[in-house]
């Protein structure tokens, strides 16, 4: 037997009992004739007492930092008790020990404050997983994975697999693929989500699917992006958007309590696409704090039903507001008093490459109810008065404006939004604020192919009441710099985002179940009749046999871990990820293959 007990369970009621404990060597400390040694595993650390008795033995058999070592021996009550650790009380007087495998010098300290760099500890990954932080990432992941299979089984939903070497499924990214040995020259692609086949599966009754699942998607890494991440991916028949978001609030509504033991009882907030890029300049708002954007100016054809206020700053000939598409404004609480040194450090920021703004105006609403501005020349008291009311500032607060064209400017300030709200800690990780995003555009103009590309992906369906815009109009845009006159680009979606504290962590929609109307779809994203029987024949055809109405979403299942966790990253929440540029450290993959497979495969290299 190697063990009677785990490292972690011994307790001050147990003393006196003989037993047997097998672990990693965490430290060792020499005093005089006695040795103490931390004994490690996953549940815990014990102290393990050498005494003089044992000293020759420890001599001829020395112990190393993460040597596994087995020990009997009896628990006894400490003298010195650590009051940090649940084992705090007790030791083991060690009679008898067994070196059961050595181990090297490992190349970081396996403790919480580690010596080792990001690219070491992916190298030796089997090492870091050791270290109590890490370990404890996986178990709240665990934790996340076990609450979502209890509550979507205690909903009737039912797990089941589907393939991974499949046919291209498009969600937008470039596909992973996969040659075929016994098919020269054909490939299979990885699954971008098993979107289609969730969908199939609805045709086949099973009207209440879900999967923890890998999904794959050869992306250029943007931060935190993994070439392959976990989904958790749902579908239900029968339903319409607000049985989805209903059911899928509750899910996770549960995980909160389940893992976090938070009741969540706040509503969870709705809010249109275009509200969340109105107040926001964003579709993911992070609205634990409530810093909202002053539409100060921007292009109709934009916000249609927004109502323009450019009157608050036209007419005073200052240039940069006259000649820019859009200006906006946000007002931050209590930081009237910022110093020159300070507003210089927001106007680099906001200049640099990643922003990509020419500059950075503000209005100081001092406590006196009166205004400082870096544009004082050009507007009066009374009129930054109305721009202050606009940006709904009070006494105290600082008014930040930037002006360019819509899309940078709206970007730079949803990103000062967030970088001021840092700064300020107004995000508080351990604060959670869940919304739905809804009302998304069906369709994004792609500048490029001057057409159209479908803004979730390309099975969902538009809103009941505009889907006669999508039947009766033709989709050709005749005029590329009139595409926002289109017809189409007014469509709503019949697709929801789920958004909690500024990130997007599930998204899904109603989808189209009529093959006319798939069609029509696949028409306005550019493909013709064949190559829509080539890419998605089996869909098509599987609407001809008593589809039913369905929707569903997925969750990004490693993001949801990180922010429960509290942290940015969500690699910590991945046992074995990649690195930023998609790289496996570890196993050095990807790497070449032997001469003897491209022969199988029938390929021949010729890397331009
Ligand atoms: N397959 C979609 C995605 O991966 C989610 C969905 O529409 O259910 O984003």
């Amino acid at each position: 037997m190697y063990r009677s007990h785990t490292c972690g369970e011994l307790r001050i009621a147990d003393t006196k009992k003989e037993i047997t404990l097998s672990g990693w060597v965490q430290t060792i400390r020499k005093f005089g004739s006695i040795t103490f040694v931390d004994l490690r595993d996953r549940y815990g650390i014990t102290q393990l007492l050498f005494s003089e008795n044992l000293n020759a033995q420890l001599d001829a058999n020395p112990l190393g930092r993460e040597f596994v070592l087995q020990v009997k021996g009896i628990v006894n009550e400490r003298s010195n008790k650590n009051a940090n650790i649940p084992t705090g009380e007790i030791e083991i007087a060690v009679s008898e020990f067994t070196i059961l495998n050595k181990s090297a010098v490992p190349p970081f300290s396996i403790q919480d404050d580690t010596d080792g760099g990001d690219e070491l500890r992916m190298k030796y990954r089997f090492l870091d997983l050791r270290r109590n932080m890490v370990k404890k990432n996986l178990e709240l992941r665990y934790a996340v994975g076990r609450s979502t299979r209890n509550y979507l089984h205690e909903n009737n939903f039912m797990d089941i697999e589907t393939p991974f070497l499949i046919k291209s499924t498009p969600e937008g990214a470039r596909d992973f693929v996969v040659p075929s040995r016994m098919n020269p020259g054909q490939f299979y692609a990885l699954p971008q989500s098993p979107q289609t086949f969730k969908q199939l599966l609805m045709v086949s009754g099973y009207d209440r699917y879900y999967q923890i699942v890998k999904c794959f998607r050869d992306e250029d890494l943007r931060a935190d992006r993994q070439p392959e991440f976990t989904q958790i991916d749902c579908e239900m028949s029968f339903v319409e958007q607000e049985d989805i978001l209903n059911m899928f609030e509750g899910l996770v509504k549960r995980i909160f309590k389940d893992v976090k033991n938070i009741d969540y009882t706040n509503i969870v907030e709705r809010m249109t696409w275009e509200d969340a890029m109105w107040h926001f300049g964003n579709d993911k708002p992070d609205i634990r704090f409530d810093i909202k954007i002053a539409n100060l100016k921007f292009p109709q054809h934009t916000f249609p039903t927004k109502a323009a206020q450019s009157a608050l700053i036209d007419g005073a000939s200052f240039g940069v507001f006259d000649d820019a598409e859009t200006v906006l404004a946000i007002a931050v609480p209590g930081c009237s008093e910022y110093t020159r040194k300070q507003t210089d450090e927001l106007t680099e920021w906001v200049k640099r490459p990643q922003i990509g703004m020419k500059g950075l105006v503000f209005i100081k609403c001092t406590a006196d109810g009166t205004f400082k501005s870096s544009v004082d020349k050009f507007y009066d008291a009374e009129r930054l008065k109305a721009i202050a009311t606009a940006a709904n500032a009070k006494a105290g607060d600082l008014i930040l404006i930037l002006a360019g064209a819509e899309e940078k400017t709206r970007k730079a300030t949803s990103d000062l939004r967030m970088y001021m709200a840092d700064k300020l800690g107004m995000r508080k990780t351990d604060e959670f604020k869940l919304l739905w995003v809804l009302d998304f555009p069906l369709f994004e103009y792609a500048e490029d192919d001057n057409r159209w590309v479908a803004r979730h992906h390309p099975f969902t369906s538009p809103k009941p009441d505009h889907i006669d815009i999508m039947i009766n109009n033709n989709p050709v845009i005749e005029d590329a710099a009139k595409y926002l006159e289109h017809p189409y680009a007014g469509i709503k979606a019949n697709a929801y985002d789920m958004v909690l504290n500024g990130n997007e962590i599930g998204g899904g929609s109603i989808r189209i179940f009529q093959r006319a109307l798939q069609e029509k779809m696949f028409a306005a994203l550019g493909m013709d009749a064949e190559e829509q029987q080539h890419k998605f024949g089996f869909l098509l055809g599987a609407f001809e046999y008593g589809a039913p109405p369905h929707g569903g979403l997925a969750f990004g299942f490693d993001r949801l871990c990180a922010i429960l966790g509290g942290s940015e990253s969500i690699r910590d929440f991945i046992a074995f990820p990649k690195n930023n540029s998609g790289r496996d450290v570890m196993l050095d993959a990807p790497s070449t293959i032997d001469a003897k497979q491209f022969e199988e495969l029938q390929i021949k290299l010729d890397l331009k």
